[in-house]
Order: structure tokens, then C-alpha cells, then sequence
């Protein structure tokens, strides 16, 4: 069952003022020391994942979006050419730290600029990246980049809805809601708190801040079948690159954890770190519990480490 949002003066006429950043503190020593390196492997493959998709004939992709900054830019210029890519800046972008929900743009002349740039095989694929973004209806814009970067037609629907036009650029609760296995724990004028008790870690979006993640788009249920099958193929991307660290990542996002979303800060904790990032402006707290209630202390999700044995191809 799905359960009906619920909004008590939703965003009301709060307008915050955060900058974007993510940051998160380990639980323990022995947290940090089980997770610590294999998190920036976990994120490694994930990001490599993004652009080797439209390298691969069984992904639905034949764009990726990136950001080039110049310290990044020799390598770019070395990949596309040892794998026949093609590039394109449609955008300069202001820099940020942490987790930016959207572009602010700025001029060719700003040395910190970073270049929003498309990736593809082809031309064509550019020409028409180009066209979808350079589209003036913001809907329109979305979708068809959407569909170039191999995003669920029920995702590209949900993300419209959600995204486009209320300031709710990190609808996590919206998208728990729509999960089939999801309940109401309790409501009142200051919260709302959903629990989804049979979510796919393939498809958590949750800590997709950190890099931590298969999909990059947002999904529109925590189950989402078609969102699962294009995990899936990522999933096998990532594991041909570091197969321990696919694994743990799917270890990571499978373990119970909660996520609070309130005035624009959500706060993520799971048995190993709590973190936070910049949200959506709710006035009313929401609040969503992946499985159940993630144990005290500082014990490593998985069995015996983090690395659980499940295979990352299903
Ligand atoms: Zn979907």
C-alpha cells in the first residue's frame, strides 16, 4: 500500500537561505576504519558507472551529463579519446561544495567555472542534448534529457510532478509515499513519518549526496521496477571495476537507516555515519525509515563486514 502524502503548510512562505553541502561524521573508530577507504571506492565506481553506460549497447543510455572543472579536464580529454567520445559544454556553472540539487549558472570568463558538459558516441546524441536543454519549457527540457540519459518514463512522470514546480528539489518523501510497501508510523502537525518496509537498495536515492548510489535519477518509488533493471546493468559496470566495492555499495544501501527532512537540512543516519545535507524546505518535519530502526552504536551493516556475499548482478 501506498500511502497519501500529507502537507501542513507544505512550504508556506519560507524562503531559507542554505548553500549547498553534505558532510557526515563516523559513528566510531570502528566504523570508520570498515568504511572509510571502501567508501571512496564505492563512490569511484558509481561515478565511472555513469559514463561508461552509454559506452555499453545494453544500457538505455547514450548520454551522460558531467561536470568538467580544470582539474579534471585532462583526464576527460584523455578518456574521450581513448573510447571515441564526444563532448559538448552546454553550461558554465558556478563551483559548489557538497550536494548542489541544481546549476547556478555563470560566465565563460570565471576561472572557477565548471563546464556542464555532455557525453555521448555521437553527434546526434549532442545535437539533440543540446536541443532538449536549450528547450524554454522547463518540462519539456527534462523529459527529453531524461529519455537521452536512459531515465523510466514513470520516474521522468514522478520527477515533473515532484521537481519542477514547488521548491521541492529533494522530494525523498514524496517518492517513499508511492512505495507499494510503505505504512504510516505516525503524524502530527510537526511531522509525518513513513516507513517503507520492503525497499530495493538498488534504487535508493538516499545517499546519492555522498555519491553513494547505482541510479543517478530519482527514482519514483523505492521499489521501481524499471529503475531496478537499469541498477541492475550499473550494478555490473561497477563490479567489473572493484567487484568488493560494488558490493559493499549494495551492502550500504540495503541496511536499515532513517532520513529526516525539515527547514531545508536532512539529516541521514545509519549504524556507521550520521550526515546531513541540504533539502527541501518542509515546514513540517518528514520523516522516512528504510526497513526499520538502525542499531545503536557503532556495528557494520552486513554479515561480519562489508562485504555481504550477495551477488551485485541480481
Ligand atoms: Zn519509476
Amino acid at each position: 500500500m501506498t500511502v497519501d502524502p500529507h502537507y501542513h503548510n507544505r512550504f508556506g512562505d519560507y524562503d531559507p537561505d542554505v548553500d549547498s553541502f553534505a558532510s557526515y561524521n563516523w559513528k566510531s573508530k570502528a566504523t570508520k576504519e570498515q568504511w572509510d577507504n571502501l567508501i571512496d571506492r564505492m563512490r569511484n565506481v558509481s561515478a565511472a558507472a555513469e559514463w561508461q553506460a552509454v559506452l555499453d549497447d545494453e544500457a538505455p543510455r547514450t548520454l551522460a551529463l558531467v561536470n568538467v572543472s580544470h582539474s579534471n579536464m585532462e583526464s576527460w580529454l584523455t578518456r574521450a579519446g581513448k573510447h571515441g567520445l564526444v563532448t559538448r559544454t552546454l553550461q558554465y556553472v558556478e563551483p559548489y561544495s557538497g550536494f548542489a540539487h541544481g546549476h547556478t549558472y555563470t560566465g565563460r570568463d570565471n576561472p572557477e567555472r565548471l563546464c556542464f558538459t555532455a557525453v555521448a558516441e555521437s553527434e546526434d546524441v549532442l545535437d539533440a542534448a543540446e536541443d532538449a536543454y536549450e528547450s524554454d519549457d522547463a518540462a519539456t527540457k527534462h523529459s527529453r534529457l531524461g529519455e537521452l540519459l536512459g531515465f523510466p518514463d514513470c520516474c521522468r512522470e514522478h520527477f515533473l510532478e515532484n521537481w519542477l514546480d514547488e521548491p521541492s528539489h529533494d522530494p525523498m518523501y514524496e517518492a517513499a509515499c508511492n512505495t507499494p510497501s510503505a505504512e504510516r508510523v505516525a503524524m502530527t502537525d510537526e511531522y509525518d513519518h513513513v516507513r517503507v518496509t520492503d525497499p530495493s537498495p538498488w534504487v535508493n536515492p538516499m545517499w546519492r549526496y555522498f555519491g553513494l548510489r547505482f541510479i543517478t535519477h530519482l527514482p519514483c518509488s523505492f521499489e521501481c521496477e524499471a529503475s531496478e533493471r537499469v541498477a541492475y546493468h550499473r550494478g555490473r559496470l561497477m563490479a567489473d571495476q572493484d567487484e568488493a566495492a560494488a558490493h559493499a555499495l549494495k551492502s550500504w544501501l540495503d541496511a536499515p537507516f532513517t532520513w529526516s527532512g525539515h527547514n531545508a537540512i536532512a539529516h541521514i543516519r545509519n549504524e556507521a555515519v550520521a550526515a546531513q545535507v541540504n533539502s527541501s524546505p518542509y515546514l513540517q518535519e518528514k520523516r522516512i525509515t528504510w526497513r526499520g530502526e538502525h542499531a545503536a552504536g557503532g556495528k557494520v551493516p552486513g554479515k561480519g563486514g562489508a562485504v555481504d556475499g550477495t551477488t551485485v548482478t541480481q
